[in-house]
């Protein structure tokens, strides 16, 4: 490790004056570290025009870190040449330079860093409320009242950016207020194109709700391009897919919905809450993501959450982020908390729970008493060729039809051992429902369906339970 480190700290064009405060907060830091500082104090007004705010000389084998993770935006241009040769990964990790690493590493590391004050592993939880004002009246640690903004969110937020690879992200108390975040960005008289298959609070949302609101909503079956193609209007700003969807399990060409969007000039979101880690949507050039943490990000039914990210921080997001801070529906400190702790180990849960569904599915598919598996990962499901290019594994929801129709099906699930009849998914424990009687009249999951998440207990049990439940 050489004796000496350069490292430059740069603000963006526009950059918003909470960057620049929390730039200042580092330099302070790195100077009180004993570093020599070349900046110069009355450059920071340089961050609005993109100038390199401080270059510092390094003395130490280790530079103090912690605050730059908050660092956003450093700059990447002067680390990049000068990386291979002298930034730690440790720190290549924390400037944020994700593309180096995988997304097992990053599932672990993105949005976390070391408690400054204490040394913590575990990250602290900030419940304070409120936070304090320096004596000039400013905010230089970046924080001022926790509805607009938390260390914990923030942390949330970066990390599951960093993790699909977004420019931003916005975390909500629930996947259904991120949805409303995103569709309150719209404005009366644009029109919303959903798939026909999204989850059915998706669709009641855009009803009941934003109908009255004066948005204009159609739903297609996505996995039909010329069906989408002919729903898209004049006035259609946005395109509402979910892939695979629920509870058919659908698949929507992301890659090829998104070029139809894009060509008749409007944005698209991906639902990904059923595919986290195993589907990348801003690969197929989807605008945003959205994920109930809820489910696979929590990992164990007790956390409710949600979050849009956006592969390009553009004035829609900033309609999303407006949304979330002055509509206010936030999660709470301890729910970011559990939902970036679960994120950690989310690689592998899917992997688990991939493998899983797969046997599953199988099975199901060979038993006498099962009419129809939906699962993508069957070579007779009808988007299985997409599935694969689209998806690194098939996921770990499924759903069948049994032979018999509703009272067979509520049959079946009234006999399970292992699997719990409840609705939700993404738990380490496999739960089975009926969803059409879940959804309620204008459902249009079929009677005799039963809905799977498969967990992460032993396949042959499951396999077990549900064989002596359907003979
Ligand atoms: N999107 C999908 C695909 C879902 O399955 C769900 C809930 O089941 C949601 C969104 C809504 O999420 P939440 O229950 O966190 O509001």
């Amino acid at each position: 490790m050489p004796s000496a480190e350069l490292i430059g700290l740069q603000a963006p064009k526009k950059a918003h004056r909470s960057l620049v405060f929390a730039l200042a907060a580092a330099c302070r830091q790195i100077e009180s570290a004993g570093l020599i500082g070349a900046a110069s104090r009355s450059s920071f007004g340089g961050a609005s025009s993109g100038e390199p705010l401080s270059i510092f000389r390094h003395r130490r084998a280790h530079p103090p870190i912690s605050k730059m993770q908050r660092l956003t935006l450093t700059s990447r241009r002067l680390l990049k040449s000068w990386q291979p040769r002298i930034v730690p990964p440790r720190l290549a990790l924390v400037m944020k330079d994700w593309r180096k690493v995988r997304l097992e590493t990053l599932a672990v590391h993105a949005g976390h860093e070391i408690d400054a004050a204490t040394g913590a592993v575990a990250a602290p939880i900030h419940l304070s409320t409120t936070f304090e004002r320096d004596v000039e009246g400013t905010y230089s640690r970046g924080f001022m009242y926790t509805r607009n903004d938390n260390p914990n969110r923030k942390a949330l937020e970066e990390g599951v950016s960093a993790l699909e690879d977004g420019a931003a992200a916005a975390a909500f108390g629930s996947g259904m207020a991120a949805a409303m975040g995103l569709l309150g960005a719209l404005a009366p008289g644009d029109h919303v194109l959903a798939h026909v298959d999204a989850y059915y609070g998706t669709s009641r949302l855009l009803r009941d709700l934003f109908l009255r609101w004066k948005l204009e909503a159609d739903f297609a079956d996505m996995s039909d391009l010329p069906a989408v193609k002919k729903a898209l209007r004049p006035n259609t700003k946005l395109v509402w897919m979910e892939t695979p969807s629920n509870p058919l399990l659908k698949i929507v060409d992301l890659a090829a919905v998104a070029e139809i969007t894009h060509e008749a000039g409007a944005v698209c979101v991906c639902d990904n809450t059923w595919a986290p880690i195993i589907q990348r949507p801003f690969e197929a050039d989807a605008d945003f993501i959205l994920h109930s943490t809820t489910k696979y990000f929590g990992g164990h039914c007790d956390v409710l959450g949600g979050i849009v990210i956006a592969k390009r921080d553009d004035e829609f997001f900033h309609g999303v982020r407006s949304i979330q801070y002055s509509g206010g529906a936030v999660p709470s400190p301890f729910d970011c908390w559990l939902i970036l702790r679960g994120m950690k180990t989310l690689p592998w849960r899917m992997r688990a729970h991939c493998e899983n569904g797969a046997k599953v599915a199988e099975f199901l598919a060979q038993n006498r008493n099962v009419e129809r598996v939906h699962y993508p990962g069957l070579k007779s499901h009808p988007g299985y060729e997409i599935a694969k290019r689209q998806m690194s594994m098939f996921g770990g929801m499924l759903s069948f039809e049994t032979k018999g129709g509703r009272e067979a099906a509520m049959a079946v699930a009234a006999k399970t051992k292992i699997f719990t009849r409840a609705t939700s998914l993404g738990g380490v424990e496999s739960l089975i429902e009926h969803r059409a009687s879940i959804e309620g009249p204008g459902t249009t999951s079929p009677e005799s369906l039963l809905r799977c998440s498969i967990g992460l207990e032993h396949p042959d049990d499951l396999i077990e339970d549900l064989d002596q439940a359907l003979s």
